[in-house]
């Protein structure tokens, strides 16, 4: 009997686009045979499409971007998509706020369906860097300062935010939308005017800005996959030619190149893969996350961040991580899917 699988993609967040090539990717590499697909575009607006069984290959992006078909908004859900279609497993390839964030992962709970990754607090605690942070340090994990403005009270006294960062952080100094991915919003600041750009830019995108030491380092991620017993992928690094990895360099630019395995001592990688680890358990992730890294010339590690549904094309670095670390695409599809059946099961 096959698999019923659904698809969320799309989504109303700034990684609407990248999670459309996500889908296609994810489609491509599912076995028919074993899969029965159904997809739902969630399109900009962030109303919810239902669209045809997927019975062969997809050409391109916009051929899963419906414009009509069954509307479906979330309140219809529980008939539509509850337990009663009888799907087997919902895999929310979603990125960024209102879908990796906990939100679509609450709904799921609600309607009591097995779902790929991360739970409701891993996917929030995860997309929120302050509160990631600040589990972080409590794990005592080492990572860069960083101190956090809500803009309710920047606008009231910008100049007293930005005389905190300057006399806490000092430059350069990276200014961040707290709930985000894929470096949208960030900016790198070297001196006041860019510090005063950068946080309109940032709070463009949320109603909280995080704003984090520069540090002068390689970067350096590893996959962790799995549920209560998470395992490690190969370590992999980032080059991007340009000042830092923002989004152009992720999703335009060829030149950044992914290096895997990264090269690092022995002794650094075992301190990556206990550090990864314990951010995975300090988040109660499941599923899946990417642990992204800062290794200084002295070889001191810090956690930069986890990401609880990392970019997921075939040529995105988790699943690079995982191919190089022994587990293909198709695999590592197969494999989300069955920890999604055995936490489901293990939450019963
Ligand atoms: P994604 O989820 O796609 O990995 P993101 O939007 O969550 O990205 P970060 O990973 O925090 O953002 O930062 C994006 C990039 O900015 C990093 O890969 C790195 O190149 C640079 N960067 C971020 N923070 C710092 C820092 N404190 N010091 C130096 N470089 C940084
Ligand atoms: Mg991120
Ligand atoms: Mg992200
Ligand atoms: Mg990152």
């Amino acid at each position: 009997m096959k698999t019923k699988l659904c698809l969320l993609y799309g989504g109303k967040s700034a990684e609407h686009e990248v999670s459309l090539q996500t889908a296609k990717a994810v489609i491509q590499a599912l076995d028919l045979e074993k899969f029965e697909i159904d997809p739902i575009f969630i399109n900009a607006e962030g109303n919810w499409i239902k669209g045809p069984q997927i019975v062969g290959p997809v050409e391109n992006v916009k051929a899963l971007a419906f414009s009509d078909g069954q509307e479906m908004v979330p309140n219809a859900l529980s008939t539509s998509l509850g337990e009663n279609t009888g799907y087997d497993v919902i895999f929310p390839l979603l990125h960024g706020p209102n879908g990796e964030d906990g939100t679509v992962q609450g709904m799921l709970e609600l309607l009591n369906l097995p779902y790929v990754g991360n739970g409701v607090l891993a996917s929030a605690a995860g997309m929120d860097k302050v509160i990631m942070k600040n589990l972080f340090a409590q794990a005592g994990l080492d990572q860069v300062k960083y101190v956090s403005f809500i803009r309710s009270s920047w606008d009231h006294n910008n100049e007293e935010a930005y005389r905190k960062v300057e006399a806490e952080l000092g430059y350069p100094c990276f200014v961040k939308p707290a709930n985000l991915g894929s470096s949208v919003g960030i900016s790198k600041c070297t001196n006041r005017k860019e510090l005063e750009n950068a946080f309109i830019e940032a709070f463009q995108f949320d109603r909280k800005v995080i704003v984090e030491e520069g540090i002068i380092a390689r970067e350096i991620e590893l996959g962790v996959l799995g549920n209560d017993n998470p395992e490690c992928s190969l370590p992999g690094e980032i080059v991007a030619k340009k000042d830092f990895y923002d989004y152009k360099a992720k999703y335009g630019d060829e030149e950044t190149a992914l290096i895997i395995p990264a090269e690092v001592s022995t002794h650094v990688y075992e301190e990556l893969k206990s550090m990864a680890i314990t951010a995975f358990k300090a988040l109660d992730c499941s599923g899946l996350v990417r642990a992204d890294f800062f290794v200084t010339r002295e070889n001191r590690v810090l956690i930069n961040e986890v990401n609880t549904m990392p970019g997921f094309t075939p040529f995105s670095m988790f699943p690079l991580l995982w191919k190089h670390t022994g587990v293909d695409y198709p695999e590592l599809i197969e494999r989300l899917i069955q920890l999604a059946i055995e936490r489901h099961e293990d939450k019963q």
